[in-house]
């Protein structure tokens, strides 16, 4: 039994990139419990590659016990906060010195880490036995689905239908047009300015219509739609004032939400002015994990604390075409091809994450 007794209470909601790393590493200097809606940490951006290789997520689906193995974990949703205490779905009540809000964006994946790999073997399955795929969002899950499929099952013919007037929106359009002539000469077909009614999608339809009229033959179709951000629950808790117009909660330089002491809000929950992307994320939960133990250190009057300010990112971001080539937007540059793929797209730094998370980079859980 871990002795608790004279270590300040740290409760951290949502287990997701910037969530576990903060549990992580204040696990032996403070009482850490770590809330979250399902048993794993998952390293998002590995979720493409475990489609079209479900032994990938091995290494990327984490069980929470597997890094935190001095802290309590409960696996369920916080509904409500009060000054003191978290409230969860399964009716616990966790109180609280510190608390850290991580719940990014909601996704509907199961609990359990085994159906979770099992999700993506299914969807290995859908690949292999269709001969056309329906890929319906050109952002970068959209666009790095399509190229893994397009690398790995060459034969296969891939339809990307996107909105918007070019694809990957949150980059800049040198980015774009570069991945589009990519995606092209792998044969990917890309509908721009085109939707598909979601409500239609069915795999047994195997034709669809596009609102231009258009049509698409596909025998399976992956919805690659953004995914809305995990605040609806906050807008019935004592930090509803906290969130801005688009459900993000409004942060000081600190990462502390604005006017709280000892609540802080980090990741693509927060409203930092800058791309929401894992290592921003990551970023994020560094610069609270340092602060809280400035003001665990600096005891009842803090004011004296010397805490770090989070400056945001620059927008950056790289985007894996396959498992060698990618797309980079850098400050002053944009570069497609085997250097940027060099930096990302053979691990998809899932072995530096399972590093960062004190785990052995290689080890596959059974
Ligand atoms: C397919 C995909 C590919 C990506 N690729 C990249 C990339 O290449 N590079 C990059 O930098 N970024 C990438 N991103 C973005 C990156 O994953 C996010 O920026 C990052 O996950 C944000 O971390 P977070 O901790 O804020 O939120 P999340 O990782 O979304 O975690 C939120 C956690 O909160 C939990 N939760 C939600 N609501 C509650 C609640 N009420 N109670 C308890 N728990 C709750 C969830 O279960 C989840 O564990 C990608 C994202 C996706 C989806």
């Amino acid at each position: 039994m871990e002795n608790h007794v004279g270590k300040k209470r740290v409760v951290i909601i949502g287990g997701g990139v910037a969530g576990s790393l903060v549990a992580k590493s204040l696990q032996f200097t403070t009482h850490v419990t770590l809330i979250d809606s399902k048993e794993y940490f998952e390293i998002t951006w590995a979720s493409l590659r475990s489609r079209v290789e479900p032994s990938f997520a091995e290494r990327s689906v984490i069980n929470h016990q597997d890094y935190l193995t001095h802290g309590n974990i409960i696996t369920s949703s916080a509904v409500d906060i009060t000054e003191t205490e978290v409230i969860t779905e399964d009716g616990h009540k966790i109180g609280f010195d510190y608390l850290v809000i991580a719940t990014g964006h909601a996704d509907e994946v199961p609990k359990n880490r085994t159906e979770r790999l099992n999700q993506f073997k299914e969807d290995n399955e859908r690949i292999k036995s269709a001969r056309s795929i329906l890929i319906v969002g050109g952002g970068p899950t959209g666009v790095e689905l399509a190229a893994e499929i397009a690398v790995d099952f060459p034969n296969k013919k891939v339809t990307i239908v996107h909105k918007g007037p070019r694809l990957l929106d949150f980059v800049g359009t040198k980015a774009a047009d570069k991945t589009l002539k990519w995606l092209e000469s792998k044969n990917v077909e890309v509908k721009l300015e085109q939707t598909i009614d979601v409500n239609e999608l069915a795999c047994e339809h195997k034709t669809y219509r596009t609102s231009n009229g258009e049509t698409v033959e596909a025998d399976c179709y992956f919805q690659c739609l953004g995914k809305p951000l995990a605040s609806a629950w906050l807008e019935e808790t004592m930090l509803k004032y906290d969130l801005d117009d688009e459900g993000r909660i409004k942060v000081d330089e600190k990462l502390r939400v604005t006017g709280r002491r000892n609540i802080f809000a980090i990741g693509d929950i927060t409203d930092v002015p800058e791309i929401k992307q894992g290592f921003a994320a990551q970023q994020h939960a560094e610069v609270v994990v340092k602060n809280l133990k400035v003001m665990i250190d600096g005891g009842r009057d803090c004011s004296q604390c010397r805490m770090e300010n989070y400056k945001p990112q620059m927008p950056m971001a790289i985007v894996s075409l396959g498992r060698r080539d990618a797309v980079a937007q850098l400050p002053l540059l944009t570069v497609i091809g085997r250097v940027p793929g060099f930096i990302k797209s053979g691990d998809l730094f899932v072995g530096r994450t399972r590093r960062q998370m004190g785990l052995d980079p290689r080890i596959k859980h059974d």
